[in-house]
């Protein structure tokens, strides 16, 4: 007889990943804590329940990222999907579902499929043996988040996420930023030229800290703290701290010559870091952010260089449990210290409903497969869910590893000229390189 895969959490990723093991013949127990055991969010005690706005993001599989990720998921036979298109609401080019049917539907179709057995319950312990997936989300209950760190020691497990924004690197202005590192310190030239640097003269500088004290701000959630620790304080707490603060902290113009304009001391200096092994993102240097994205967006266009700045995600703090998946997690989605544990959902850094569910559909096929003695390696990084598992399980910095959503700057890049214009022609070089792979790697 089959082994049985045993599921934490029957959320986006725990829904999709019961879905697509049980779709391959084996037998499935999905373990749910609600509604014995409830979050601040959660509202109800469905299986893939919303807990926030009801949008998977734009649908269109050509030009953008998510709606590719929708596409690929769609042709792997997607739980989240098919339900997603059932209960679909007019919302323009994004997907918007009636929430509760949709919540209903999954736990309906998961509840009436032979090989699935839902069991109400918190686990609370990580298992010594068999095949497990732990799927329980940004909101994973207090016992197992417990255990988890046990396991994987202190640093390695977050309760909140600190995202600084993250920009497409090919959108900076290189006539105005430059690389260099702080005393153009490190032993290699990779690591001399290892940050790029934005220059700001004292009315810019000025002028940014009046926008970014006037700027609207998101609040936590209620049941959320707001526990910030000083080493990622939100920069408009630090501007209000002081109009000097940020010059002297993630803004300070030392160490730094700017070779447009040497003879020209800058009065502050903002730093991009890479933020992915390829080389395609750069995050700005401790600009952790409660900045509602809008007024973000209007802020962080005055720096000098990033006038016309694409942001692949913007900043924010929320509660958000997930783990160093680069240091914990091999390629096939399991911890590296304990491989009968695989993890699937936000909980292993990937960020929103699609990108989470994605995970659940991979680690649902990957552990299927083991289960059943195949070969399956993970999708190649030109897919969209292959430029996800890759930058989560490695391809990240692990040192500054935070959430992320899904986006083109994942993904190796295409050898399309042209600038901002051939844009269009670019993403779709992109999603129809996704769409050819995703087809081999679904039929092998
Ligand atoms: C307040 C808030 C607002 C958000 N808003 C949005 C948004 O607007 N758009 C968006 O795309 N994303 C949003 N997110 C992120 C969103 O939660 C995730 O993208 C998505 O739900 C993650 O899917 P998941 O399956 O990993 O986790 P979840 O969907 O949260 O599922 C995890 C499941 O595990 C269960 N569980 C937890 N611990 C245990 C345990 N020990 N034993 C058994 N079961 C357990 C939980 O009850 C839950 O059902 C928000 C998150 C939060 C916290």
């Amino acid at each position: 007889m089959t082994e049985t895969l045993h599921i934490i959490g029957g959320g986006m990723a725990g829904s999709e990943a019961a879905w697509q093991a049980a779709n391959l013949g084996v037998p499935v127990t999905l373990h749910e804590m609600r509604p014995k055991v409830g979050t601040f969010a959660h509202q109800t005690g469905n299986l893939g329940e919303m807990v926030c706005s009801n949008s998977f993001r734009s649908d269109d599989s050509e030009q953008n990222a998510v709606g590719l990720l929708h596409w690929e998921m769609r042709q792997a036979g997607g739980l989240i999907m098919a339900t997603a298109d059932t209960h679909r609401i007019p919302a323009g080019g994004a997907l918007a579902v009636d929430r509760e049917p949709f919540a209903e539907t999954v736990t309906a179709k998961l509840k009436a499929h032979p090989l699935i057995t839902v069991e109400y319950g918190e686990i609370t312990a990580l298992p010594d043996d068999g095949h497990w997936i732990i799927a329980t989300g940004p909101l994973t209950s207090g016992g197992l988040a417990a255990a988890i760190q046990a396991e994987t020691g202190a640093d390695a497990l977050a309760f909140f996420d600190a995202i600084a924004p993250i920009i497409h690197a090919d959108s900076i202005d290189m006539s105005k930023a430059w690389f260099q590192s702080r005393y153009d310190k490190g032993e290699t030239e990779a690591e001399r030229t290892a940050y790029l640097n934005c220059p700001m003269d004292r009315n810019t500088y000025e002028a940014f800290i009046d926008a970014l004290l006037a700027a609207e701000k998101t609040e936590f959630h209620d049941g959320e703290t707001a526990k910030y620790f000083d080493g990622c304080l939100p920069i408009e707490v630090m501007a209000e701290r002081g109009r000097e603060t940020l010059r002297h902290g993630p803004m300070k113009p030392v160490g730094l010559t700017n070779p447009h304009q040497p003879d020209i001391k800058a009065h502050a200096i903002v730093q991009l870091r890479r933020d992915n092994a390829l080389g395609t993102l750069f995050n700005i240097v401790g600009f952790q952010t409660k900045m509602k994205y809008g007024a973000q967006t209007e802020v962080l266009r005055m720096i000098p260089g990033l006038e016309e700045a694409r942001f692949a995600r913007l900043g924010g703090i929320h509660r958000n449990t997930f783990i160093n998946s680069p240091t914990l997690l091999d390629g096939q989605m399991r911890l590296k210290s304990k491989p009968h544990i695989r993890f699937a959902g936000q909980i292993t850094g990937v960020e929103g409903y699609v990108e989470s569910a994605a995970m659940g559909l991979l680690a649902g096929r990957l552990a299927a497969a083991e289960i059943k003695g195949e070969t399956l390696n993970a999708p190649p990084a030109e897919t969209a869910t292959g430029a996800l598992i890759t930058h989560i399980s490695g391809g990240a910095e692990a040192k500054t590893f935070q959430p992320m959503n899904v986006n083109f700057g994942l993904f190796p890049p295409v050898d399309l000229k042209g600038g901002r214009k051939n844009r269009p022609a670019r993403y779709k070089a992109y999603t129809d390189r996704a769409k050819a792979l995703w087809t081999v790697w679904l039929a092998g």
